[in-house]
């Protein structure tokens, strides 16, 4: 009898952000019951409007998940901004990302993720102090309120807005309970002519990842992937990977190589949300066998 040789471990559990929009009845429970029935293993909860989800929905959520074995994470809204420049405004953006935390806590979420905000023309440096003040700060209020969970800036994709991946790997450096969103489309766009593309460059990410945050940040990746349609000033829309020119499965393989671990989120538009995201999950499971096919001759 041959050996045989055991599957190699998954380490990156996919999903796509918002329910699969193939979910046949409305809510998050049964977003994630359907989520288990693609074989996917993960949502993203998009609350990206805002956050509303009764004590009730949440532990139904909670219990959806644990039932069906699906992660979750939080999408904060997007009325975030850790720059903002009236005390108002900055007060508004504060409550908007501690009830994400808060309530997404209490629906089992661990990992919130948010848009970090605007340089408003600032200089970056000085932006990223402000950020940091901040972030410390909404750590500090949800820690005292024994909500625990990790906060998850974001990459972005437009270079008027804070967050590059050098500043959100600071950021987690010097911030304990915070760790980047690794938006990989928005890093690809940000580039501005798509020069960030390919396996070098992915993989220059993940070592960067590794030297700086160890495998705090390597084994607990969050991140997003879709196509994307940019111009000289980074992102312009999400579009489905056959238009787009993002090495998605050179990703797949630095990932593998670097043996990460963690999540990755798909945001795809219309019709290919689902289909999109069970796509790249098997591009993975492909990469991860060596590239083996096996089946289709009928
Ligand atoms: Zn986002």
């Amino acid at each position: 009898m041959p050996d045989k040789t055991p599957a190699p471990q998954e380490l990156i559990h996919f999903g796509t952000v918002g329910s699969p929009q193939t979910t046949p009845t409305s809510g998050t429970p049964a977003a994630v019951e359907h989520t288990r029935l693609l074989g996917l293993d993960h949502l993203e909860i998009a609350w990206v409007r805002s956050v509303t989800a009764t004590d009730k929905t949440c532990a139904e959520i909670k219990a959806a998940a644990n039932q069906y074995h699906v992660t979750l994470s939080i999408h904060a809204p997007y009325f975030i901004n850790l720059n903002s420049q009236t005390a108002e405004l900055m007060r508004n953006s504060d409550e908007r990302l501690l009830k994400a935390a808060r309530t997404g806590y209490l629906a089992g979420a661990r990992d919130i993720v948010f848009h970090p905000g605007s340089y408003h023309e600032q200089p970056p440096e000085q932006v990223y102090e402000r950020v940091k003040e901040k972030v410390i700060e909404i750590r500090d209020i949800l820690r005292s309120e024994g909500v625990d969970v990790i906060l998850r800036p974001e990459t972005m994709g437009k270079t008027a807005v804070f967050g590059t991946l050098d500043e959100l790997v600071q950021l987690a450096r010097e911030v304990d309970g915070v760790l980047p969103c690794i938006d990989w489309a928005h890093l690809h766009a940000r580039s501005g002519d798509g020069s960030f593309n390919g396996y070098d460059d992915f993989a220059a990410t993940l070592q960067k990842v590794k030297d700086n945050l160890g495998d705090r940040g390597l084994k607990h990746l969050h991140c997003h992937l879709s196509g994307i349609e940019y111009t000289a000033k980074g992102e312009k829309r999400h579009i489905p990977l056959n238009q787009a020119d993002i090495l998605y499965r050179e990703l797949m393989q630095a990932l593998v190589d670097f043996e990460a671990a963690g999540v990755i989120a798909v945001e795809a538009p219309e019709p290919f949300h689902v289909s999109d995201c069970l796509t790249i999950q098997a591009t993975y499971r492909h990469v991860l066998r060596g590239g083996e096919l096996s089946g289709g001759d009928y």
